[in-house]
């Protein structure tokens, strides 16, 4: 049912999501004292406000949550969630080319050796639910995007900026927490060099039509060290860097993408790393 109605929707190239349908109408009833009382119902997508029969409105299912971190250690997942890095191994991630990653873990963090390229997660997702924590060089070299520069991509295709941004100024839409080239973030919640910062970051997927055209752009909810810094911004295309002034357009892809972390020349280091897949 819901695929026939996603299916409609794409092909009439319209909004994906579709309107609650509302009801509502009064009814005459006894009181407990036998007096005629007008009560009204109201029923949203078939389900009556305020329904208690678990077969018509299932309770949410229990998710133990995780542990906050500090800059001291490193706190642990949700129950339901795919973790990628607990700070024990590397063993979720490739390198691009599926090969063993020339990744390390030290004290409890993963970061590149000297030119080992991107990692990619073996498992893919889509729309998702992701945490990641990174820091920066504690020992300040070079300024702009070359300072603590890395990122972090979902599906292998759109970069949430990783970069030294305390009191580093760059272009707007590359600083730490931008959608690179295409969307910077709302303020500059930046921690100092070798904090630990986190990303919170709700990703829905684009959806692209056999054409190969997108019917309804990706879009990202994200928070810096638990500031909003993207609102629900629908992206307007991909993030590759496309010489200094442009970055690429949109190209179709699958459904499912892995996280990639990127290698550009500076040792950030990542540590608790999960997440939770969500429907489109
Ligand atoms: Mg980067």
């Amino acid at each position: 049912m819901r695929w026939a109605l996603l299916l409609t929707l794409l092909l009439a190239g319209g909004a994906v999501y579709a309107e609650p349908v509302i009801e509502e109408w009064t009814v005459v009833e006894k009181d407990s004292e036998g007096n005629d009382v007008e009560v009204t119902y109201m029923t949203i997508d078939g389900v009556m406000v305020h329904e208690t029969d678990p077969a018509k409105q299932p309770q949410p299912p229990i998710v133990t949550p995780g542990t906050e971190s500090t800059q001291e250690q490193a706190g642990a997942a949700p129950s339901d969630a795919i973790v990628l890095f607990d700070g024990s191994d590397v063993g979720a991630w490739t390198d691009t080319e599926g090969g063993e990653p020339r990744w390390i873990v030290e004290d409890g963090a993963m970061l590149p050796l000297k030119d080992a390229g991107y990692v990619k997660s073996r498992q893919e997702f889509g729309s998702c639910q992701l945490h990641v924590e990174w820091a920066t060089p504690t020992r300040v070299e070079g300024d702009g995007q070359g300072r603590g520069n890395s990122g972090v991509f979902l599906m292998g295709e759109y970069e949430v900026q990783i970069l030294d941004s305390y009191e580093n100024t760059t272009y707007p839409d590359g600083q730490a927490g931008a959608l690179y080239g295409r969307a910077k973030p709302l303020v500059n919640a930046s921690r100092k060099p070798g904090e630990w910062q986190s990303f919170d970051i709700i990703f829905h997927r684009p959806i692209f039509n056999d054409a190969g055209e997108v019917v309804r752009k990706a879009t990202f909810t994200v928070l810096h060290n638990g500031v909003l810094i993207h609102d629900h911004v629908a992206l307007s295309g991909g993030t590759w860097w496309n010489g200094p002034h442009a970055v690429q357009p949109y190209k179709p892809h699958g459904d499912k993408g892995p996280i990639l972390l990127q290698d550009h020349g500076n040792p950030v280091r990542f540590r608790n790393i999960w997440v939770r897949e969500l429907e489109d």
